[in-house]
């Protein structure tokens, strides 16, 4: 049995879920729906989600989005990778960058052929093997035509939801300002039939769509959906953010630097960088992780630190009767691989493709939350192995991570990679092969053997063929311009 058809599509919340669900759906829907969000001045956003991933572009050719326009519009720069820093133990950095680690054959990915060379002496470091890793480490950057896009952007939360909020009223949405009291349901069958503003307006909609962050006011205060509580595999549930002023030339990658009881960001924008310590309430107290984070800031403070708690976890439902969550409404994964962002996207491209116009039916709800089900597990089985497979042993913080249970399909992919160098990618994961062989070695985890079929190419050959790709790699990245340079040329922001 189906609902109604959809005419009137509420968003609840501007911030960057908000704006970029209105975004999205007035561009790719308005002509059919009505869209308007509910936003108020009193509620302040959470607005640190500032690293992105590169699937970004998907959302951003979907809406007809300039790059340059964009970028100097949220005060951006390039992101071609995180560098992790202490995370396998104090002094061991890796940087986990995007792109595609060198070429493999049909049998055996690169890594297999990498490791022999490695084993027999001659193989490079394996970033020297990805274009992006190499450009990342040498400050180099260029948008190429008919590249494949593996790049990612730092941006300004703030602008960017302002950037946003202009497309979509553009394209017809309404933005309404006020406070949400109360949230009305129908009595017959519990779907939200309208929300009553602190005014007394009274909002009517038939679809609604829950961007009010952590609280959940519609899917969790009102529908009483449910949480699924990851505390245990990621403890980390707090954070505190600063801003500060550039100081130097802002570096293409995201910085995470491992501390005693969680990790520290650093995202160069432009003309100032964001800053903030992640760490787990139960190793370190909201003031003591102030103190570690101001210790390790550059460059002047632009604001007071803040501190920012929440559980990471998921919404047992994204979508409950006539009520999805997007963004920290629908839950938390922690922000070490930028996956937030992507998250909203991926929700909100997911609603325009099963778009109820006819009606609400069972089955589209049961398929978009099976299939956010098995996207979230894919990143958070990621994001734990880069607590767990660590050496370090310094602090309790980091005793339980490594420690802990973790779940039995991340301990498979390990002990698979660990045993033969394999990696098989669901095709749900959002990280690919590089993405866990960069991680899994840089964490520290090195397969005991290699595929036999690199035994195939005598020395010399694996030698000349592994040659040959770093020296293509070195060409292309010797031939781009300066990533500051081409930020100043291509995409200026004016705040910088
Ligand atoms: C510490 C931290 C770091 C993060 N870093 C990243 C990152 O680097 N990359 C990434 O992709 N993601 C990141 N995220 C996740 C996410 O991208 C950001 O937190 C993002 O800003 C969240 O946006 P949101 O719209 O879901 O929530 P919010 O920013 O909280 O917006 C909620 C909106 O709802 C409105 N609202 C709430 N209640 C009412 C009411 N009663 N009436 C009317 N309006 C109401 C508010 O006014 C606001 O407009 C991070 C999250 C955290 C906590």
């Amino acid at each position: 049995m189906k609902t109604q058809a959809i005419k009137k599509v509420v968003i609840a919340g501007g911030g960057t879920a908000g704006w970029m669900a209105a975004a999205g759906l007035s561009k790719l829907l308005g002509k059919t729906i009505e869209v308007s969000l509910i936003e108020s001045d009193e509620i302040p956003t959470v607005g640190v989600g500032e690293a992105t991933i590169p699937t970004l572009h998907i959302f951003h050719q979907l809406l007809g989005i300039k790059e340059p326009e964009f970028m100097a519009a949220t005060n951006a720069t390039f992101k071609l990778g995180i560098s992790f820093e202490n995370w396998r133990d104090i002094g061991k950095d890796y940087i986990h960058s995007f792109g595609f680690l060198g070429q493999g054959c049909w049998a055996a990915g690169f890594q297999h052929f990498w490791l022999k060379g490695r084993q027999q002496g001659f193989a490079a470091d394996l970033g020297d093997y990805i274009p992006e890793h190499l450009a990342s480490r040498v400050g180099k950057f260029a948008v190429v035509a008919n590249q494949e896009r593996n790049h990612a952007y730092h941006l300004d939360a703030g602008l960017y939801a302002q950037f946003l909020r202009v497309i979509a009223e553009k394209n017809g949405c309404t933005r309404i300002e006020g406070k949400i009291k109360d949230v009305n349901l129908n009595p017959e069958n519990g779907y939200i039939k309208s929300l009553t503003l602190a005014s007394g307006t009274e909002i009517t909609g038939d679809l609604f769509i829950d961007c009010t962050g952590f609280k959940g006011l519609l899917i969790e205060e009102a529908l009483h959906t449910g949480y699924e509580d990851w505390s245990h595999l990621l403890p980390c549930d707090s954070a505190v953010a600063v801003q500060t002023k550039t100081v130097g030339k802002p570096v293409a990658y995201t910085r995470s630097i491992a501390r005693d009881a969680g990790w520290q960001w650093r995202i160069p924008l432009q003309s100032r960088t964001g800053n903030g310590l992640v760490f787990c309430s139960k190793y370190m107290t909201d003031e003591e992780a102030k103190q570690a984070l101001l210790a390790n800031v550059e460059g002047e403070l632009l604001n007071e630190p803040r501190v920012i708690k929440y559980k990471t976890g998921t919404r047992r439902k994204h979508w409950n009767k006539n009520c999805i969550a997007v963004g920290l409404s629908a839950g938390f994964i922690e922000p070490l691989e930028s996956t937030g962002i992507h998250l909203f996207q991926r929700a909100i491209i997911r609603l325009i493709q099963m778009f109820p116009s006819n009606g609400i039916s069972q089955t589209d709800v049961d398929e978009f939350n099976q299939q956010t089900k098995v996207q979230t597990d894919a990143i958070k089985d990621f994001i734990i192995l880069h607590y767990h497979l660590t050496d370090r042993k310094d602090t309790p913080f980091w005793r339980y991570c490594r420690n802990m249970d973790i779940p039995e399909s991340l301990a498979h992919r390990m002990k698979m990679f660990k045993e033969s160098g394999k990696i098989f990618r669901d095709p749900d994961d959002l990280f690919g092969d590089t993405s866990w062989i960069q991680v899994m070695m840089g964490q520290g985890l090195m397969p005991e053997q290699y595929h036999p079929i690199v035994d195939l190419m005598s020395d010399i050959e694996l030698q000349n063929f592994l040659d040959k790709i770093k020296t293509g790699v070195k060409r292309k990245v010797d031939s781009w311009p300066d990533h500051n340079d081409f930020i100043n040329h291509y995409c200026q922001s004016n705040q910088a």
